[in-house]
């Protein structure tokens, strides 16, 4: 094999134990012995992180984000110190370092920080020095030079920083699955691991709520070209490959139907039907940081109309209460707010060459008696809001009608 530089991150599922960690540790070494340069970045143990908050909470629920940073950022320290030690046990040099120590530097947004830039220059030496890199995900320090931690799921993110920054030849992101599915195979039985898929159908399908890579992560891969592998530190096959220009792309039109839960409909109902309604009523939620999803304008009766949009759960509340307070200037009659609501989407790059996918997806739903609330497509996916209680039923339904052409070959 030619000698690679290759980034491979573990999950905490895939270092929860002493055993697992043995187990990260013979993967990083095959790796190495192959002949590759390797770095390897750790997520915290299990459910470390959710323990760590936990008896923040129990000290102090309202502890400084800056004082949660330095506690969370302790459990990646935990778990790379300990594979470190398994890798020395077999016997490969190898060193560990925290996110300062690698380099991360970061804005100072505590508890949700963005990667500012990576200076690799520790990371360099020691691969100069044929050492195994192991590097703390989730973590880097700010201007002030404190720890900063890069939001709940963020080592996929470190990760790809690295890969990108030592322009790696392969980013594997090891994790409890085998891979990107057509569908969650907890809901669909005959869902299946797809090969390959592209950026954009990745980015689509985590934030439609497929959680496999962090959503940051797959957004600087793209945007680097960094190549991208998801796969199972347990089973050893293969796994999905993120990249730009999937090989069957042609043939392959559908890639995945994902569920998203996570969202609320808001009516805003009785509008004046005159210019510049949409505008405010945008704006203003645009100023509040409220990101809005679907929107859907409808003639109501008389002179009046209704805008209806989604957000996501967390943001509910904030969209209501701006609206509520500038109702004089926008001119409603009420807000209607529903939460019993989900989004359901099928997403597929070969989409836009592919008349017809949305009215099948229609058929399916229609077939199976299920309403669709509002609708929305792009080049690369077709959504429908359906009722919460329907919507599984509903991705196994859409999955079944396109069974013969998900994913591609089977
Ligand atoms: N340990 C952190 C978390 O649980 C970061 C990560 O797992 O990527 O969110
Ligand atoms: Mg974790």
């Amino acid at each position: 094999m030619r000698m690679a530089l290759i980034v491979q991150k573990f999950g905490g599922s895939s270092v929860a134990d002493a055993d697992r960690i043995r187990n990260v540790a013979r993967i990083i070494t095959d790796t190495y012995k192959a002949g590759n340069d390797v770095v390897a970045v750790l997520s915290a143990q299990g459910d470390t992180t959710d323990d760590l908050i936990d008896k923040a909470a129990e000290i102090n629920p309202k502890a400084s984000k800056r004082e949660l940073d330095m506690l969370l950022s302790t459990g990646e320290q935990i778990s790379c110190s300990l594979c470190a030690m398994a890798i020395e046990a077999i016997g490969c040099p190898v060193v560990s370092l925290t996110g300062w120590q690698a380099g991360f530097h970061t804005n100072s947004g505590y508890g949700n920080a963005r990667i500012k830039r990576v200076r690799a220059d520790r990371i360099r030496t020691e691969l100069d020095k044929k050492r195994i890199v192991i590097v703390t995900g989730f973590q880097g320090i700010n201007k002030f030079d404190d720890i900063t931690t890069l939001g709940r799921g963020g080592s996929d993110t470190s990760a790809v920083a690295i890969a990108a920054t030592l322009r790696a030849d392969l980013c594997q992101i090891f994790t409890d699955v085998d891979g990107v599915y057509t569908a969650d195979p907890r809901l669909v039985p005959n869902a299946h691991k797809l090969d390959e898929i592209t950026y954009d159908e990745m980015l689509e399908l985590a934030s439609l709520g497929a959680q496999v890579l962090h959503n940051r992560s797959v957004e600087m891969a793209k945007r680097y070209n960094v190549n991208l592998e998801v796969l199972s530190s347990f089973s050893g096959k293969p796994g999905t490959k993120v990249k730009e220009v999937v090989k069957t792309m042609e043939k392959t039109y559908i890639s995945g139907v994902a569920k998203d839960k996570n969202i609320a409909r808001l009516a805003v109902v009785g509008l004046k039907n005159s210019p510049g309604i949409a505008y405010k009523i945008f704006s203003l939620l645009a100023k509040s940081k409220v990101n809005v999803d679907i929107i859907l304008q409808s003639i109501g009766r008389g002179d009046t109309k209704d805008i209806s949009f989604t957000v996501s759960k967390a943001d509910r509340e904030v969209a209501q209460k701006v609206l509520e307070e500038n109702k004089d200037a926008i001119g409603f009659d009420h807000i209607d707010v529903s939460d019993d609501i989900a989004k359901v989407s099928i997403v597929g790059a070969g989409m836009v060459n592919n008349p017809g996918v949305a009215a099948r997806m229609f058929e399916a739903l229609y077939n199976a008696g299920i309403n669709i609330n509002m609708i929305s497509t792009s080049e690369i996916k077709v959504s429908v809001l359906v009722n919460v209680a329907e919507a599984d039923r509903a991705v196994r339904v859409i999955h079944d009608r396109f069974y013969d052409e998900i994913g591609g070959e089977q």
